[in-house]
């Protein structure tokens, strides 16, 4: 129970950081405007102490820039951390029909005896845990295989890989602009859900669920590199509920071939235990003569059994 209502904060804060309020009560357009104003700075060669003096920061804010420290660095040439109504749309419809497949599952529910509380709750942990799975066979297929050359996926393989490059660059993204992309393909899945209009609310919650981990486990993602994250990301971060520092830091050193789910991270010390994507690998390898990235800065893990 205590994990679900950590869940339910966590999305709340989620949902008023979208709303225009960042979690240190700056509103989050103003913190985008530093960081962007910093930037801007940064390029034109004026010092640390000057581009602080220039801002008239208060202290939270001054905090806030110091602990950014880096401008932000792009993999893709029209790339960029501005935020746009265009990403908020999306973001704004991908909730909109969230909120319609559970108001559609709610109102369907039969929440009278126990088994059925206890099942739901069983559906809610299953989907996160499935969640976690999932964002690592998708994280681990496009650290390793594709380019900018491949067809739809191409310019996704190429931020993964990118992101290897310059990590922070993630931290400098709003919540729309982190995750707008994910957009494109929880927007058509979530509206197929809802034309279905007889599926027993119990499948109809996990589905709603286990899309929005794809979206929100990128946002997860974003603050497991923030140097200092929020009070309260931070205690989730500590109890595990979420993707922690720690373990996705495990992730980010050469050659990359671990610790891949960025949801809550439960996944990893089975996946990574059981050589789960080196099997993956050798079947692709096989299939397609193909080999992955990690491979290629490490040439032993082709042979790891
Ligand atoms: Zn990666
Ligand atoms: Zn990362």
């Amino acid at each position: 129970m205590k994990c679900m209502l950590c869940w339910l904060l966590t999305l709340i804060c989620i949902a008023a950081e979208t709303m225009g309020y960042g979690l240190h009560g700056i509103p989050i357009a103003r913190r985008i405007n530093t960081r962007l104003m910093s930037v801007e700075m940064k390029q034109e060669g004026v010092s640390r102490d000057e581009i602080l003096n220039q801002m008239q920061l208060s202290k939270e804010e001054i905090k806030e820039y110091v602990r950014k420290g880096t401008a932000p660095e792009f993999a893709l040439p029209d790339d960029s951390t501005i935020e746009t109504p265009y990403q908020r749309g999306l973001l704004a419809t991908h909730f909109g029909v969230t909120f319609l497949n559970l108001m559609m599952a709610i109102s369907c529910m039969h929440l009278d005896n126990i088994n059925n509380i206890l099942s739901y709750i069983a559906v809610i942990i299953g989907s996160i845990i499935l969640g976690d799975f999932s964002t690592g066979v998708f994280h681990w297929s496009v650290d390793n295989y594709g380019s900018i050359k491949t067809p739809i996926f191409g310019s996704v393989c190429v931020a993964f890989q990118g992101h290897h490059e310059s990590p922070w660059t993630i931290t400098f993204r709003s919540f729309a602009n982190n995750v707008y992309k994910i957009c494109y393909g929880t927007i058509p899945a979530l509206i197929i859900l809802s034309v279905f209009t007889n599926i027993d609310p119990m499948v109809r919650t996990f589905f709603s669920l286990y899309i929005n981990w794809w979206l929100i486990s990128q946002e997860f993602h974003k603050y497991s590199h923030m140097r200092k994250a929020p009070k309260i990301i931070k205690y989730l971060q500590d109890w595990g509920i979420i993707l922690s520092k720690k373990e996705h830091g495990l992730h980010h050193t050469s050659p990359f071939e671990a610790h891949y789910c960025i949801l809550t991270g439960i996944c990893n010390p089975l996946l990574d235990r059981t050589n789960f994507f080196r099997y993956l690998e050798r079947i692709i390898y096989k299939l397609t003569k193909n080999t992955p990235n990690t491979w290629n800065a490490d040439n032993d893990l082709q042979n790891v059994y």
